[in-house]
């Protein structure tokens, strides 16, 4: 259909195409010429962004191990604070932890002031060994331990060994635990105690128990005072141990020692009436102990590095200086901000050590997609990145002063860096053409719909002077007809019959079409004025059809009819009527004779079926989805020859809608048309 525009309608098109089809144009043209050059900015992009990514990698590393550094120094000061004597318990406080330190030495003018009892052990002993037992001891120990299983022989035999002069002491040690374990069972926890001590207080402790039997007695003699609910004392006798543990000259088993102090210390901090002072304190004391122990293994097992790393005169004053020997990482570092000449040892935890550095670099990496790189560690594991498929290394640094770790750059392959501005070209390219075409089918519509609207306003308005002129013309004769008889004019008895008789057609007329007009706007206000029951349609387009008949049989018609009985659907009455009646008058209205017209109303399985056939003008197939449309007329001879408002097959519509009905047409130019609707049917 032509679009018609009137001024207001070219004046809005104007702006559209000026305010937003041209500039969309001009700037996807511009993006267009933009994307030409994205290969060369690609590769220049990638330049710059692989000096910074290495830049940043390596300040990010060397962040990380400042910080770490930082941290250390910061634990130490706090070792350096720690009470000298572990017996200040009470001073003690919570052992600082460095994430990726497993331990810290501290140094003051050469000597080791942390861990406390390494220092000792350190610089006492030659020999850092569990002392070794003798084998009477070793006997004792296991009959010590087997006694646990098998009371009674044990008891039988320290019975005996009671009643027999001792020969040796070992035999009196022997006979002595035997008879402290006799009393510990019989719940007589004084002689077991009095018997404890002569076994403490004698030589027997460096001369006759090993370090595993000491620690029995101690644990024993522990547990009868917890036994006897003197809380009090059991401190007590656990700091004594502690202090004769610090004060001995010898390394003892660290193992069984730390077995006897955290069975101590677990059952001390559990007593009900400790204050939260001392609990507090034996909490840290526990901890700070078992670090102390931890860290005294630590600088056993690895002397030599720690002799060799003192020894090593390279330093600068806030030098660091790593050694590696398997596994195992220590550094040295030094700080003049104490007193007197502050060095720290520190050993590095590696797995923590390592996360920390290459979090780091994860997030770095992050903001730097697709540049390939590597880091590998010494036996050339990939930690982090991945080699490329064409890989040419531009840079390969050293990062990391505890591992030995290499970082890579890698050439990003030209093929790559087309593809990666060809896809964000291809993307450009889509979303210009997506919004060209976005902006272009907009307007298109806005238009059509535009047009549109223009169109029904004419119709309205078309229909507005055709309505009154329809009104006129049967006003006009029935004016002048009735005029006529007023004036008595008319003698003759059959024009009187004749005259009224027509005033009584045009007044038919007139109704009818009021009738339609009223309908009309009955259908638009909606459903609220129908009355809905339950009719027989077979009935109600019997009526239409003996409204009509006349008319079409006058114009030479021939009619074929079938109403089927019980036809029932739920509707309104006249609304189904007018239906009829307009499907009807529009066969007539649009055969010219000779011709038929079939009406047939049937049930059809759950549908009251309703059609009429005609062998008239037909509906070309462009126009047939316009004909339901409000006003709408054919532009055709026969239509415009033929009275009517465009509003039949719009109440039609209308009313199948709101009767849930169906409407379908098959109709062909020069051989008429059948209009089909079809109603939900009731029983
Ligand atoms: P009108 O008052 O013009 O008849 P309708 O809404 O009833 O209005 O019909 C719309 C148009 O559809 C008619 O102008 C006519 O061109 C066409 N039309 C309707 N029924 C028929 C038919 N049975 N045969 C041919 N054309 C028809």
């Amino acid at each position: 259909m032509p679009i018609k525009f009137s001024k207001n309608n070219l004046l809005f098109v104007a702006l559209f195409a000026g305010g937003i089809v041209l500039p969309t144009a001009i700037l996807s043209f511009l993006s267009f010429r933009n994307i030409q050059n994205e290969i060369f900015l690609a590769q220049k992009t990638f330049d710059e962004n692989r000096t910074s990514f290495q830049k940043e990698v390596e300040e990010a590393i060397a962040k990380e191990q400042e910080k770490i550094y930082q941290e250390t120094k910061a634990a130490s000061l706090f070792l350096y604070e720690q009470p000298r004597s572990l017996l200040e318990f009470g001073n003690a406080t919570a052992f600082k932890d460095v994430n990726g330190i497993e331990a810290i030495f501290l140094y003051n003018d050469g000597k080791l002031i942390y861990p406390d009892i390494s220092s000792r052990y350190f610089y006492k002993t030659a020999e850092f060994s569990d002392a070794v037992a003798s084998p009477i001891e070793q006997q004792l120990f296991q009959e010590e331990q087997q006694s646990l299983q098998d009371n009674a022989s044990f008891i039988a035999r320290s019975m005996r060994m009671l009643h027999s002069p001792f020969e040796t002491k070992n035999e009196q040690v022997q006979n002595i635990l035997g008879l402290t374990r006799l009393a510990y069972k019989s719940q007589n926890y004084p002689e077991a105690l009095k018997l404890l001590k002569v076994l403490e207080q004698h030589p027997h402790l460096q001369g006759y128990l090993h370090a595993d039997l000491t620690r029995s007695v101690n644990l024993l003699h522990f547990e009868i005072l917890v036994k006897q609910k003197k809380h009090q004392e059991a401190e007590d006798y656990c700091l004594e141990v502690l202090n004769q543990f610090l004060q001995s000259e010898h390394i003892e088993n660290i193992a069984s020692a730390r077995f006897f102090f955290e069975e101590a210390f677990t059952q001390i901090l559990s007593f009900e009436d400790l204050s939260q002072e001392k609990r507090e304190a034996f909490w840290n004391l526990r901890s700070n102990f078992n670090h102390q122990l931890g860290y005294t293994n630590i600088l056993a097992k690895y002397k030599d590095q720690f002799i060799e790393l003192m020894d090593n005169e390279y330093m600068s004053k806030d030098g660091i200086l790593y050694r590696s020997e398997g596994n195992t990482t220590l550094f040295k570092m030094s700080y003049p901000q104490l007193s007197g000449n502050q060095i720290v040892i520190a050993k590095i935890d590696n797995e923590n050590y390592q996360n920390r550095l290459l979090d780091r670099v994860k997030s770095v990496s992050r903001s730097w997609k697709n540049i390939p790189y590597t880091i590998i560690n010494e036996n050339n594991d990939i930690l982090m990145g991945a080699v490329p498929d064409s890989a040419s290394v531009l840079t390969q640094v050293r990062i990391s002063d505890a591992f030995n770790w290499e970082f890579t750059l890698y050439e990003k392959d030209v093929k790559e860096i087309r593809n990666e501005s060809r896809q964000r070209m291809f993307l450009m390219y889509g979303l210009l053409s997506f919004s060209l075409i976005t902006v272009i089918l907009g307007s298109f519509f806005m238009l059509r719909f535009i047009s549109q609207e223009h169109k029904l306003l004419a119709m309205k308005a078309n229909f507005l002077s055709s309505v009154s002129h329809e009104l006129k013309t049967p006003l006009t004769s029935i004016k002048m007809f009735a005029e006529m008889m007023a004036r008595g004019r008319v003698q003759k008895t059959e024009k009187v019959q004749e005259y009224s008789g027509l005033i009584g057609k045009e007044a038919t007329r007139l109704e009818n079409l009021i009738g339609a007009i009223l309908n009309y706007t009955r259908m638009e206000h909606g459903t609220g004025a129908f009355k809905w029951e339950k009719l027989d349609f077979s009935i109600c387009v019997q009526k239409v059809f003996d409204a009509v008949e006349d008319i079409g049989v006058e114009k030479g018609l021939s009619f074929h009819t079938h109403f089927a009985p019980n036809v029932f659907v739920m509707g309104d009455y006249t609304a189904l009527y007018s239906l009829a009646q307009n499907l009807i008058e529009n066969a007539i209205k649009y055969t010219n004779a000779p011709g038929d017209i079939t009406i047939n109303v049937y049930n059809e399985e759950n549908r009251g079926v309703f059609s009429v056939a005609d062998t008239g003008v037909g509906i070309p197939s462009s126009e047939q989805k316009n004909i339901f449309n409000d006003f709408y007329r054919v532009g055709d001879e026969m239509t415009r020859s033929t009275k009517g408002s465009g509003l039949g097959l719009a109440i039609v519509k209308r009313v199948a809608e709101t009767h849930k009905a169906t409407i379908s047409l098959t109709s062909k130019p020069g051989k008429g048309s059948t209009f089909t609707v079809k109603f939900k049917k009731v029983d």
